[in-house]
């Protein structure tokens, strides 16, 4: 079954809002909309199910977008064909970073944003972060290429900031060469 969230689009101010820092234990509510984002997500990513419920198919959802100004987002990465690896951070902060940047060449997506957007994001190709996990214990993830973006993207929404923000909007393909397509 297809949980019930909702997701904001783009327009809704909420969006470009801080969002604040998560204390623990957990509320149940948290818990159950962690749950139900990474279920979400995971159908999302399966055409048969993206088929029938008319889902956009997406990796990660940002507490923000669903209207809750809490930092915490989940990623769902399929590792596989079917085999999906689940992420759940909590206050995340970027360690540290590499120099090289890199973009997604056919543009970065995202469930708010609800049209398509052309132009180049910089990313960093490899970072490191720490984060809570639901359960309070504090952990490190080193994550590169497409893994890097999206959890940069995840922890921007946290700050507010939507990926088409990050596109210059006079030149939107601006130091191409300076960076690496994936
Ligand atoms: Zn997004």
């Amino acid at each position: 079954m297809l949980p019930k969230i909702k997701i904001l689009d783009e327009k809704n101010k909420l969006l470009k809002k801080r969002s604040k820092e998560v204390s623990f234990p957990l509320d149940e509510k948290d818990k159950n909309l962690i749950d139900d984002a990474l279920e979400y997500l995971r159908l999302s990513q399966i055409p048969e199910y993206s088929e029938k419920y008319n889902l956009r198919p997406g990796m990660g959802l940002a507490f923000p977008q669903m209207g809750i100004l809490k930092r915490i987002f989940v990623i769902c990465d399929e590792v596989d064909e079917g085999k999906f690896e689940n992420y759940c951070l909590i206050n995340p902060r970027i360690i540290s970073h590499s120099e090289e940047l890199i973009y997604v060449e056919e543009g970065e997506g995202c469930l708010s944003v609800n049209r398509e957007v052309e132009g180049i994001v910089p990313r960093y190709a490899r970072c490191k972060i720490e984060a809570y996990d639901e359960n309070g214990e504090l952990k490190t993830y080193r994550v590169r290429e497409d893994l890097s973006v999206a959890f940069q993207h995840e922890i921007d929404h946290l700050n507010g900031i939507l990926f088409v923000d990050k596109i210059d909007k006079k030149d939107p393909f601006k130091n191409k060469e300076k960076m690496r397509a994936i």
